[in-house]
């Protein structure tokens, strides 16, 4: 039986050519109705505390904005790129949707409306900082990785025509460092967003969409570029740094 992880999901591994499809998928390249609406969120949670916040909540939601800054020049670049290989596949795009809820919507909702509030709870100050120092770390690695990547980024599983494989800059030691950067991201919010719907869940779903989509973008690479991806392998891990080949 095929194994679905090497099959290429919509319909055949030249499917897409000619076509500037789902690379950057997020049409919304400037992000100004995010900026707008998590500005105006902040807001309203300033005037609903009394001006008396949750301060760690606040720079979560600066950062929100600062993730999506950091994207939004890239997506736009991948948008151009016109797609050779296909391997989106659906669950993926449902674990996507999810992760946006956890990462962005949700937190959100719990600076705006009231109905969250009852799910709080309260860590020490240090580790609301130690939230923000990973946080802050994460994204250097976020916007490190897209840098590196460059037109070879897309948002969901694809091969564009011209694709390199990219074992410089942070790729040199780490294979997956924007996944490093987005668990590094999704183990803080929770720390900065003390509470239990707009905090942990996010890690439940990270996770899902890591493991269901690790093994089949490792696959994807060693189709696309067989032996190069080998070597590559060996001398890079996947989050962490492989230190010796
Ligand atoms: N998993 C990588 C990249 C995430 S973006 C990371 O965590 O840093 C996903 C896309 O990047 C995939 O569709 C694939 O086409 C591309 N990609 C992943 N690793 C790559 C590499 N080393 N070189 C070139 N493209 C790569």
């Amino acid at each position: 039986m095929d194994d679905p992880a090497t099959q290429p999901a919509t319909g055949g591994s030249d499917a897409a050519s000619g076509r500037t499809a789902i690379i950057g998928a997020q049409k919304s390249q400037t992000p100004l109705v995010p900026l707008i609406i998590i500005l105006s969120a902040i807001a309203i949670y300033l005037w609903r505390s009394d001006f008396a916040p949750r301060w760690p909540m606040i720079i979560g939601a600066v950062l929100i904005l600062v993730q999506m800054f950091i994207r939004g020049p890239f997506a736009k670049k991948a948008g151009s790129v016109t797609v050779s290989r296909d391997y989106v596949y659906r669950l993926d795009l449902i674990i996507m949707f999810g992760v946006f809820v956890t990462m962005v919507l949700l937190p959100t909702a719990r600076l705006v409306t009231p109905w969250l509030d009852t799910f709080d709870y309260q860590l020490g100050s240090a580790s609301a900082v130690m939230g923000v120092i990973i946080s802050i770390f994460s994204l250097w690695l976020f916007y490190r990785s897209h840098a590196d990547l460059g037109k070879q980024w897309s948002a969901t599983l694809q091969i564009g025509e011209e694709h390199q494989l990219v074992t410089n800059g942070v790729y040199a030691r780490i294979r997956h460092p924007m996944y490093s950067a987005l668990w590094l991201y999704a183990l803080a919010q929770p720390l900065l967003f003390q509470n239990w719907i707009a905090g942990p869940p996010v890690i439940l779903v990270w996770a899902m969409l890591y493991f269901s989509r690790l093994p089949r973008e490792e696959r994807m690479m060693e189709e696309q570029f067989g032996k190069g991806y080998d070597d590559y392998r060996k001398h890079a891990g996947a989050l962490w740094p492989r230190m010796r080949s």
